[in-house]
């Protein structure tokens, strides 16, 4: 995997101070991208176990919420396979902070694929950019089609935004669920 920048000190993406990285590649291209210097998956630098170790030095300080996860998009599966174990390795150092992370997948196309990934973090953002429904006014959402999920106990539900977050206020009931015989159960909202 190759991935175009790590922020060690963003306020953008993500409730509280957070450490961000944003990796390359994305096969969805969507129309109107901001971000279009990350399609290509040779795109920025390669991210070695050094870049790794550095990001959970930046993790460390009290202060800091969270790690964020941006891209590019990161559930291509290729990037994927080097997030998951960099995800867990996250979480075994820091389990008190949160994991953010922003996919141009919709959870109706992660989920039946038993995505792993989505699974580890505790906020997923879904959804292709849509020009038409473009809103800067949405907080860390850039359309009006992308929504905000909370990890709840290993069940997703979907929230209005933020302000939701703390205590989970689940809207319209609409939950991804993980049964004890680990397949997953879904009911989600269309997506208009
Ligand atoms: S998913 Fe994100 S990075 Fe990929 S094309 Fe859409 S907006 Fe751009």
């Amino acid at each position: 995997m190759r991935y175009m920048q790590v922020l060690d000190c963003d306020v953008a993406n993500g409730l509280g101070w957070r450490v961000s990285l944003f990796v390359s590649g994305c096969t969805l291209h969507c129309k109107g991208c901001f971000n279009k210097e990350a399609w290509d998956f040779c795109a920025g630098k390669p991210f070695t176990v050094n870049v790794q170790n550095k990001i959970l030095e930046l993790l460390h300080p009290d202060y800091i919420q969270g790690l964020s996860i941006l891209g590019g998009n990161p559930t291509e599966p290729e990037n994927e396979k080097e997030l998951i174990p960099f995800v867990k390795r996250v979480k075994e150092y820091y389990p008190d902070k949160d994991i953010w992370l922003w996919t141009g997948h919709t959870m109706e196309e992660l989920v039946p694929r038993k995505d792993e990934l989505i699974w580890l973090c505790d906020v997923v953002i879904d959804g292709r950019f849509e020009e038409d429904k473009k809103d800067s006014s949405l907080a860390f959402k850039g359309s009006g089609n992308q929504r905000m999920w909370a990890n709840v106990d290993g069940n997703f539900v979907l929230v209005n935004g933020p302000e939701d977050l703390n205590p989970v206020k689940c809207v319209n009931g609409y939950v991804v669920k993980r049964r004890e015989d680990g397949e997953l159960e879904f009911s989600l909202p269309k997506v208009s």
